[in-house]
């Protein structure tokens, strides 16, 4: 699927009179349908990294290729459609929409990105992800009547709606059961498996980290392999 190079990549936080070096000279290469996972702290610049790959947030230095291109030198539009079209986000908080039930939360994206209303497909789609992570039962429930560690898993099958090349899943599991984290660590290791979808996920577990194809450190702004 996709390929991402993070190219010597720094990125400085400016705050009042402070500069905070959240990521410093970081390379990586991440090769198409691989699996990876980068194992860090808080505070280590796990989000950063993943803004900066997202295209959220604009490198200090260096330069973050996908798929050859350094997404950087893109128009804001082409930059939209990348994270709109190419990108599925696993935020660390769920952020999903409390009016909307969670098949309509998966759905919205859809008719944001197209700019029409989802149709019968896209509502079997978003059925059989919430099927696919354990939600059969929840498809029409608003996320208050959702335990934290459900709307997660709402929000894990909303990243794979727009078939993405390149999943960005950010401390996914985080408040998951030892036993649901293992289901959702199943779930991306299949859709990697099965799709081919490139999966860069960031966390503080190394037991998930072995999980994965490759896993990388990340210290103080540093990355490093392991
Ligand atoms: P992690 O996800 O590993 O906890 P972050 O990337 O969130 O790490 O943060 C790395 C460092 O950058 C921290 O010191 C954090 O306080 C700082 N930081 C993160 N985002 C911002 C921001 N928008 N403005 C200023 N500082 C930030
Ligand atoms: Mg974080």
């Amino acid at each position: 699927m996709s390929q991402v190079v993070i190219d010597v990549v720094s990125k400085d936080y400016r705050v009042a009179n402070e500069t905070i070096a959240a990521v410093r000279n970081a390379s990586l290469i991440v090769e198409r349908s691989k699996f990876v996972s980068i194992v860090g702290h808080s505070g280590s610049g796990k989000t950063t990294l993943l803004s900066l790959i997202g295209g959220m947030v604009s490198p200090t230095s260096g330069r973050v290729l996908f798929n050859g291109e350094d997404i950087y030198t893109w128009t804001s539009d082409r930059l939209s459609e990348y994270r709109c079209e190419k990108i599925g986000f696993m935020f660390q908080s769920a952020s999903l929409l409390p009016i909307l039930t969670a098949k309509e939360n998966l759905m919205l994206p859809v008719a944001f990105r197209s700019q029409r209303t989802p149709d019968g497909g896209h509502e079997q789609k978003a059925e059989d992800l919430l099927h696919s992570v354990g939600l059969s039962d929840k498809i029409n429930a608003y996320p208050a009547q959702l335990s934290g560690g459900q709307q997660r898993r709402v929000a894990i099958a909303r990243a794979f709606m727009n078939d993405p090349e390149l999943i960005l899943a950010d401390e996914p599991t985080g408040d998951l059961d030892e036993e649901t984290e293992n289901e959702m660590m199943q779930f991306f290791l299949r859709m990697n498996k099965e799709h081919g979808t490139t999966v860069i996920m960031v966390t503080h577990n190394s037991d998930l980290a072995r999980q994965t194809q490759q896993h990388f450190r990340m210290d103080r702004g540093v990355i490093s392999h392991v």
